[in-house]
């Protein structure tokens, strides 16, 4: 199957999901995770009309970057390193892994001085698991007490990756649902607008779109399999 057909195929089981759930289709973004993907790829993805690509390494991005037509959205999804925030600034315009205050305060007074407003996800660890970044959902209440402090940063809203094995979609729903309450709790308690949600990968964005997902995170199933790096 093509590039082109498995995106046709992604956006029609996008819009029965939201279908299913009574939402708008206008209301689910679908971001093609493009890292370790040849550029040929992501041409023929553009070529289908997809725009926005995300990618977790900065160098690699770079590189691949220039060979693409101009006009796309960069979102950077991977952990972030404080010493690399100048060039991901440089490339990419949404940042979906912000994880801790101290790198949340190092965006905002880099991306000022840059003159930039990237538009920024906070990464919610909702399993504790050591193994992945995030912010605790007890810590929620603290970081978005701080947000009104950082004024370089678009918040857009609250981005996770479930604690189950890929591709166990009813065992993700509970959690996709968590950060969904989790989102709507810190909204209400705060004041504090956060409209995004970005969950839902190859295995599971149908039911993260059914619990309010307002961006799915879509690799291997528009790409096919990477190989590992
Ligand atoms: C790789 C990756 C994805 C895409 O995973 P697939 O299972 O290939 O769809 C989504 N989100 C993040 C944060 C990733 O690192």
């Amino acid at each position: 199957m093509s590039v082109a057909e498995r995106l046709a195929g992604i956006r029609e089981r996008m819009a029965e999901a939201c279908a299913r759930a009574g939402r708008a289709e206008s209301e689910v973004a679908l971001l093609a995770v493009s890292k370790t993907v040849v550029p040929e790829l992501m041409l023929e993805a553009w070529a289908a009309g997809q725009r926005e690509f995300g990618e977790s390494r900065q160098q690699e991005a770079a590189a691949k970057l220039g060979l693409m037509p101009a006009g796309g959205v960069w979102h950077f999804i991977g952990r972030i390193q404080r010493n690399k925030v100048r060039k991901i600034l440089e490339n990419f315009t949404v940042l979906h892994g912000v994880d801790s205050l101290k790198l949340a305060a190092a965006i905002d007074r880099i991306a000022i001085e840059m003159g930039l407003r990237p538009e920024v996800f906070l990464e919610v660890n909702l399993g504790s698991e050591d193994s992945k970044g995030g912010f605790s959902p007890q810590e929620m209440d603290e970081v978005i007490a701080c947000l009104p402090s950082l004024p370089g940063l678009e918040i857009r809203g609250l981005m996770a990756i479930p604690p189950v094995p890929d591709g166990e979609a009813e065992a993700a729903r509970p959690w996709f649902r968590k950060l969904r309450e989790l989102r709507d709790s810190l909204q209400e308690k705060h004041g504090f607008p956060l409209p995004g949600l970005s969950m839902g990968m190859s295995g599971d964005f149908q039911v993260a779109i059914e619990e309010g997902s307002t961006m799915v995170r879509v690799g291997s199933a528009i790409f096919g399999e990477r190989n590992p790096i």
